[in-house]
């Protein structure tokens, strides 16, 4: 007998910078994952963890309650065909409703972190074309949801994102997912992009918007009309989002997406800052010092002045004392 579903916080949406909290289900039991590793006995001890416990979280993120059947996951060595078939920045990707490939011998890089995280985003994949029931899902929303199931979206995405958007155009939305199809570069680019769309979506409509959205495909709708039904929104108007966000990160880039480029603009004011007052500060003392010297000056010119003015006030009573004596011309007294 299945367990009736617990309510937890949706820790999902926390990863993705979301501040909110919200009660939903969680699946009873978590789809398996069973792990092969096909690189040999020399391999290093597989990078992966012993329990995937954010499995529940990500089937709880696109909306699956049952497990399904487990999901393989097989750990390649670089030498296999499939691996050198990839694109080198390839570490991982889903075959289907049941398969994940990684390639433990990459280094695993943008858009995800650790093998684990790696591993956790291609889940999400599978996880999210079963509860599509299998219909079709633009990529950049199969992506951008797979990343917050991956814990990807963070402040390396926001940073790249923010280059990406200083240096390129405006991407509509009709062209995002051709940029997964691109080189290296476009590829990173359509990543950033599409995870900055689908939190965009998630702030506005709430996490529960993938799951509401691909239940409402698993019971036939097409994608766009399970976004109309479930947010209200059309493809228009999640263009509409998505190029008002490309046009507010590009006025607001220093402050609204670089906490290191914030602190650098705050370091470099306070550095100027703190040059100006000291060069004030030496201005003010010069100028008191000047002014301190000229009225000096002044009270030394003064204090001649009085003392010149005493000594011939001085000279004046002793002439007008001496007047009689000196009047006959008395030679012959004595002078002390
Ligand atoms: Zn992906």
């Amino acid at each position: 007998m299945p367990d009736p579903a617990r309510p937890v916080l949706l820790r999902l949406a926390m990863a993705a910078g979301l501040s909110l909290c919200v009660s939903v289900p969680v699946a009873a039991q978590p789809t398996a994952l069973l792990v092969e590793d096909q690189r040999g006995a020399s391999a290093p001890r597989s990078a992966l963890a012993d329990e995937h416990r954010w499995v529940p979280d990500v089937m709880t993120l696109v909306g699956l309650d049952e497990p399904g059947p487990p999901i393989h996951v097989l750990l390649v060595p670089e030498s296999s065909p499939v691996a050198q078939g990839a694109p080198t920045w390839v570490a991982g990707f889903a075959f289907g409703s049941a398969t994940v490939v990684l390639l433990p011998q990459r280094t695993p890089v943008y858009p995800d972190g650790g093998l684990e995280e790696v591993l956790a985003h291609e889940v999400a994949h599978v996880l999210i074309t079963r509860a599509s029931g299998g219909l079709p899902v633009p990529r950049w929303f199969h992506e951008g949801v797979a990343m917050v199931a991956g814990r990807s979206w963070g402040l390396e995405d926001r940073t790249r994102l923010a280059l990406d958007l200083l240096w390129g155009e405006k991407v509509p939305l009709a062209r995002l997912d051709g940029m997964f199809r691109g080189d290296e570069a476009a590829v990173r680019r359509a990543y950033a992009l599409a995870g900055a769309l689908v939190q965009d979506l998630l702030e506005r409509y709430g996490p529960g918007l993938p799951r509401g959205l691909l239940s409402r495909m698993r019971r036939g709708e097409r994608f766009e009309e399970a976004l109309r039904l479930t947010t209200g929104a059309t493809s228009s108007d999640v263009d509409g989002i998505f190029l008002a966000r490309q046009t507010l990160l590009r006025r607001w880039l220093p402050v609204a997406t670089s906490g290191a480029a914030l602190w650098f603009g705050i370091t470099v004011m306070a550095i100027v800052a703190g040059r100006k007052r000291r060069r004030r500060f030496r201005a003010e003392l010069a100028r008191m010092a000047a002014e301190e010297e000229a009225a000096a000056r002044v009270a030394a010119r003064e204090a001649a002045r009085e003392e010149a003015v005493s000594r011939e006030e001085a000279a004046e009573r002793a002439r007008a004392k001496a007047g009689p004596l000196d009047a006959g011309g008395h030679d012959d007294w004595p002078v002390n």
